[in-house]
C-alpha cells in the first residue's frame, strides 16, 4: 500500500497563493514525472508530500492513511535532492547506513542492507571512501542508496540528475529505470529535463501556475495535449500556433489555408492551431510560405525557423535539403497532424 493522494492541495508563503487546488492520484508502484516552468509549484508539493511543508487546504494521503498531522519522518518517504548533501566525515558506507543508526535498526540488518543496496548500485568499491573522494555520479548513487537502503514506501526525487553532465545523466537516466523496475516502489519526480520525463515516467503531469493542467502517459500527453499551454510546454522545439478562422471546409490565417479536419466538432469560428515543427515540413510547395530566418543543422536532419505572415514558425528539414537564411521556402504539414484549441488556448478540439 503505497499510493499516494492529493486531494485539493492549496499552499500559500505569505500573500503569494503558490499551490492552488491541486488532485492528483499516483498509483502504487508508478513512476510519476512532475514538469512545469520555474516556480510554478513542484518542488512545494514534494515538500507537502514529504510533511517539510503543512498544507493549507486539502487532504494528503500515503498508502490511503491520512497524514496531514503526521512528522515527516513517521510518514515513511524519502527524498532525494538535486543537491545531496553527504556526511563528508563518513565514509559511504557510514553514509549508507546512518538513517538505519538512527532508527535503531540492528547492526546485522544495516550491515546486510547496505551489502544490499551497494551491489544495486555497483558502490561495493567505494564502501570505505570518504566523499571527497568520489566523483559526482558516485556522490549521487550514495544519496540514491541512502533513501533506498530505508525501503520507504515512496521516494520523491527533486531533480536529482540536473548537478551531473550529460553523459552521467544518460548513465543516471537508465539506472534510475532500473531501479524502478526492481524495487517497484512509487516514485514521485521532479525535473525541467523532457527527455527524463519521457523516458522515465509511466506518466507525467504537467502544472503551471500552481495548477495542475493535465495528467497521463508521456505520448499521450504529446500526442493529445489538453489545452495550449501543455501543447507548448512538452516537444522541442515548440509547436507552432497559428490563428484561423473556419469557413466551411477549410480554415484561414494570414497568408494560408489549410483543409480542416473531417473530426472537428468546434463551433468557435476563430481557433488556434497547432503544428509540431516535426510535423511541418520544407517542401518545394505547401501552404505555408515565408522567408527563412536562422537554420538549426542538427546532422541527420535540422530545424529552419521561417517568417511567415502568421509568425515566426519552425519546420523540419531532412539531410538532403539545402536551408540557407533568406530562403523563401514552402512549408507543408504532413498527413494528420494538425492540433486545433480554442481561441483562448484553454481547451483542445482536436
Ligand atoms: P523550480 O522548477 O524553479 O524549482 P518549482 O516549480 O519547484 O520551481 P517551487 O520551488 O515549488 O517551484 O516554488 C514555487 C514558488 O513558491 C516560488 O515562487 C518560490 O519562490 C515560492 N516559495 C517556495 N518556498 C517558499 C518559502 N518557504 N517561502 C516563501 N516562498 C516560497
Amino acid at each position: 500500500m503505497s499510493e499516494v493522494t492529493l486531494s485539493g492541495i492549496k499552499k500559500s508563503f505569505g500573500q503569494n497563493l503558490i499551490v492552488k487546488g491541486v488532485d492528483l492520484q499516483v498509483g502504487e508502484g508508478e513512476f510519476l514525472v512532475m514538469v512545469g516552468p520555474s516556480g510554478c509549484g513542484k518542488t512545494t508539493l514534494l515538500r507537502l508530500i514529504a510533511g517539510l511543508e503543512q498544507v493549507d487546504a486539502g487532504e494528503v494521503r500515503i498508502g490511503g492513511a491520512r497524514v496531514n498531522d503526521v512528522p515527516p519522518r513517521d510518514r515513511d518517504v524519502a527524498m532525494v535532492f538535486q543537491s545531496y548533501a553527504l556526511y563528508p566525515h563518513m565514509t559511504v558506507r557510514e553514509n549508507l547506513a546512518f538513517g538505519l543508526t538512527l532508527r535503531k535498526f540492528p547492526a546485522a540488518e544495516i550491515a546486510s542492507r547496505v551489502q544490499e543496496v551497494a551491489g544495486m548500485l555497483e558502490l561495493n568499491q567505494l564502501l570505505e571512501r570518504k566523499p571527497k573522494a568520489l566523483s559526482g555520479g558516485q556522490r549521487q548513487r550514495v544519496a540514491m542508496g541512502r533513501a533506498i537502503v530505508r525501503r520507504p514506501k515512496v521516494f520523491l526525487f527533486d531533480e536529482p540528475l540536473s548537478n551531473l553532465d550529460t553523459a552521467l545523466r544518460v548513465q543516471m537516466r537508465g539506472e534510475l529505470a532500473r531501479l524502478h523496475r526492481r524495487l517497484g516502489a512509487t516514485m514521485i519526480y521532479v525535473t525541467h529535463d523532457q527527455v527524463e520525463a519521457m523516458t522515465l515516467a509511466t506518466r507525467v503531469a504537467v502544472f503551471n501556475g500552481g495548477l495542475l493542467q493535465q495528467v497521463g502517459p508521456p505520448l499521450e500527453l504529446y500526442n493529445r495535449p489538453a489545452n495550449q499551454f501543455v501543447a507548448g510546454f512538452l516537444g522541442s522545439p515548440s509547436m507552432n500556433f497559428l490563428e484561423a478562422r473556419r469557413e466551411g471546409a477549410q480554415f484561414t490565417g494570414k497568408g494560408f489555408t489549410l483543409p480542416c479536419p473531417a473530426d472537428v466538432t468546434a463551433e468557435e469560428a476563430t481557433v488556434l492551431l497547432g503544428l509540431r515543427p516535426q510535423d511541418l515540413r520544407v517542401e518545394s510547395q505547401g501552404p505555408l510560405t515565408g522567408t527563412v530566418d536562422a537554420v538549426e543543422r542538427l546532422g541527420f536532419d535540422g530545424y529552419a525557423f521561417v517568417k511567415t505572415e502568421a509568425g515566426l514558425v519552425a519546420a523540419r528539414f531532412d539531410k538532403g535539403v539545402n536551408v540557407s537564411v533568406g530562403d523563401k521556402v514552402h512549408l507543408a504539414p504532413v498527413a494528420d497532424a494538425l492540433h486545433v484549441f480554442s481561441k483562448d488556448g484553454a481547451k483542445a478540439l482536436r
